[in-house]
């Protein structure tokens, strides 16, 4: 094998080792993101919070709805006794029996409103309940298979990084060195030759360049000064 097959070679199992790793750290921070479920939760908790005030306020109002019927009762009771007989008197108690009415009614209406709002917020509370049970469920599947997809790309990391190093271990250390230089500057070393076109850089190589490239030499683009391959 030419050593520039062997440099190439090299170079696709670093690039394929750089892939795993970066799928595997975004597997990683993919495991414990519970944000929707979090979410959901957040939204639960807000409208179990306005049922809550809803609910009081209808109690507050039923209790008010009650002590208005007293108010109301006694005041009739006195009207139609008998007992009073002073007629400011009674036009005054009137009045009021008329004002407390109009006061019950707008209590009335005002905790009918309230109730069917409650109701509504019931709904989207049962709602919101089910749709977390689901999410909560999804999460749970999800993570197993983060789980094993970790443990996977961990397994095939491994294997990658021990071919890395035979393969790493057959090539001469000087062109080696040469290659993680290159690397370091270009971020890849090795350029493939297709139909006498350096695949880096694009430009056509010349023909003195490509015949020693086919004699097996290691040779670098006159242009981007890689190393090039002809496959
Ligand atoms: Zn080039």
């Amino acid at each position: 094998m030419s050593l520039a097959k062997q440099l190439y070679q090299l170079q696709g199992l670093e690039l394929e080792i750089e892939a795993k790793e970066q799928a595997l750290a975004q597997t990683i921070r993919q495991l414990d993101n519970d944000k929707v479920v979090a979410e959901a939760k957040a939204s639960l908790a807000s409208e179990q919070q306005r049922l809550g005030e809803l609910q009081h306020q209808q109690r507050a109002a039923e209790w008010e709805i009650d002590d208005l019927g007293t108010r109301l009762a006694t005041a009739g009771e006195a009207l139609y006794s008998g007992r009073i007989r002073n007629p400011k008197e009674l036009t005054n108690l009137q009045h009021e029996l008329t004002g407390l009415k109009a006061k019950r009614n707008q209590l009335e209406e005002k905790a009918l409103e309230t109730m069917s709002q409650a109701e509504l917020t019931q709904e989207i509370v049962t709602g919101t309940v089910n749709e977390l049970k689901t999410l909560e469920t999804e999460w749970q599947n999800q993570q197993q298979q983060l789980a094993v997809e970790i443990e996977q790309l961990k397994t095939a990391l491994l294997g990658l990084k021990d071919k890395r190093q035979l393969a790493a271990a057959e090539i001469e250390p000087e062109a080696i060195e040469l290659y993680q230089e290159i690397k370091r500057q270009k971020g890849a070393a090795v350029a493939k030759v297709e139909q006498g076109i350096c695949r880096a850089c694009r430009i056509q190589l010349p023909v003195t360049e490509l015949q020693s490239t086919r004699s097996g030499g290691l040779v670098r683009c006159s242009s981007c000064r890689r190393i090039l391959f002809l496959p």
